[in-house]
């Protein structure tokens, strides 16, 4: 009995105490990331890969919110990372580069100090942040996600595919297509300590998701802002016993198909710790597919192009949205938002108060996500490295330059530049310049008014050493 009464007790002030912070602090809901890896505009189910089965992919934007126009503001890892984790366009941090697109283990630079991340601007609001996967803005200490303001980090710190071990397999691209974990070496740290050299790359979708759902638990109690950035479905590609050999796509859906298995292990323990209609949970990938990897690389649906051009399929992405009891079930059809937008929509729905000289390139996008107004983006920049290749505003995208991703073709200059109507013509097929002289002068003006705004630094990408 006197248990009981003592229990009881207890449970009172607990609840009086939470009801104190109720009162003294407005809710601040949790916030998860989850980025894939070169994943294509067309690799879901639910954006039509007929195909690949991602039933909890599919299940987030049916109980979500599915944008048909969502980009990230680079074709390759490196500035896509930059600008999702600042809001700011890779050409305002250095993080672009024209001779090298991405950081490489022999890179000196990294993510300045000087950039806000939604890491520390989330701390700075009593946020616990935990980063888990790649992370690839710098390698060496001072530019490791524990210096970028997260709690903790436990992952490889660039791509996969780095630091191949030459002495052993087969040569060149054939290493890919029948990969091995001990042909590539990179280092897998917790925090800012190397654990180990060279991980099983079949482990790696398992062991982030089991530390993803480690921190989940462990900060239930506060508000928590979890970075779950996988490495996958970059090449080499692997996956683990349970969905190696599975999927109708072959590796490449295997892969998928465990990145939707973790997806799916995210929300369910949501649900399960009772974090669900608190937690706002994004999906969204870094660029689009790597198309010269052939069937091990993915799809970019109806898109033009994928993974290192500026055509759509580069740059749109599958993003989805997911909180349920705020976010009401439904499509974005054809409103622009970006990866660009999530710093200020969190800041907004954590009530942060942004630096007042801080020049972002994000918008809030809580009108769409929430329902109560128009989106704020009409325009989209599209760079490759520091030059500016092409500008979407609203249904219209004119392209000043043109390249395919990865293909040896010199880029090709456009003057007058092509001009594709993205809604009559997702695929960038039939040039309507000059039907359109009023659209392209109206965007010619959106340029001049974004290069005023631009201050040439220099590239965190171009700094390095020599290898030995
Ligand atoms: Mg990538």
């Amino acid at each position: 009995m006197k248990h009981i009464i003592q229990t009881i007790a207890i449970a009172s002030v607990a609840l009086i105490a939470a009801g104190r912070a109720d009162a003294a602090t407005p809710s601040r809901p949790n916030i998860v990331v989850i980025l894939a890896d070169d994943l294509g505009y067309g690799d879901l189910a639910c954006y039509g890969h007929p195909s690949i089965r991602t039933p909890n992919l599919d299940r987030m934007a049916a109980d979500g919110m599915r944008f048909t126009d969502f980009y990230v503001a680079a074709e390759v890892c490196t500035p896509s990372r930059a600008a999702l984790m600042t809001g700011r366009l890779p050409i305002r941090s250095g993080m672009c580069g024209d001779k090298r697109r991405v950081l490489f283990p022999n890179s000196t630079g990294g993510l300045p100090a000087t950039e806000l991340t939604i890491a520390r601007m989330l701390k700075e609001c009593g946020y616990a942040t935990g980063c888990v996967g790649k992370w690839h803005l710098g390698h060496h200490p001072q530019f490791l996600p524990t210096s970028h303001g997260f709690d903790s980090y436990f992952g490889i710190p660039y791509s996969n595919d780095m630091d191949r071990d030459t002495s052993v397999g087969p040569k060149g691209r054939a290493a890919f297509w029948a990969p091995k974990s001990e042909y590539w070496k990179p280092p897998f740290m917790r925090d800012a300590v190397v654990l180990e050299r060279g991980p099983d790359q079949t482990q790696l979708t398992p062991r982030y998701t089991a530390e993803a759902l480690k921190f989940i638990r462990a900060h239930k109690a506060k508000p928590f802002f979890l970075y779950f950035a996988h490495n996958f479905p970059h090449v080499p590609l692997f996956a683990s016993e349970k969905f190696h050999g599975k999927s109708r796509r072959g590796l490449y859906g295997d892969v998928v198909e465990e990145l939707d298995w973790s997806v799916g292990q995210v929300l369910d323990t949501l649900r399960a710790e009772g974090l669900a209609e608190n937690t706002l949970v994004f999906f969204t990938s870094d660029n689009g597919p790597w198309l010269t990897f052939e069937t091990h690389g993915g799809s970019a649906g109806p898109l033009r192009d994928g993974k290192g051009s500026t055509w759509e399929g580069g740059m749109r992405e599958p993003g989805i949205a997911w909180w349920p009891g705020r976010i009401k079930p439904g499509v974005i059809n054809h409103e622009l938002a970006s990866s660009l937008d999530l710093l200020p929509t969190f800041a907004a729905l954590a009530g942060a108060t942004l630096p007042r000289n801080l020049l972002l390139d994000g918008v809030d996008m809580s009108p769409l996500l929430f329902g109560t107004g128009p989106g704020k983006r009409d325009t989209m920049f599209y760079y490759r490295g520091t030059q500016l290749f092409a500008v979407r505003k609203g249904s219209f995208k004119a392209h000043f330059i043109t390249r395919s991703g990865y293909d040896k073709e010199p880029p090709a200059p456009h003057d007058p530049p092509l001009l594709f109507d993205l809604g009559s013509d997702p695929g960038e097929r039939f040039d309507v310049a000059k039907d359109h002289p009023g659209v392209l002068a109206d965007i010619a003006k959106e340029v001049e008014r974004h290069r005023a705004t631009v201050t040439p630094v220099p590239s965190q990408l171009e700094e390095a050493v020599k290898q030995n």
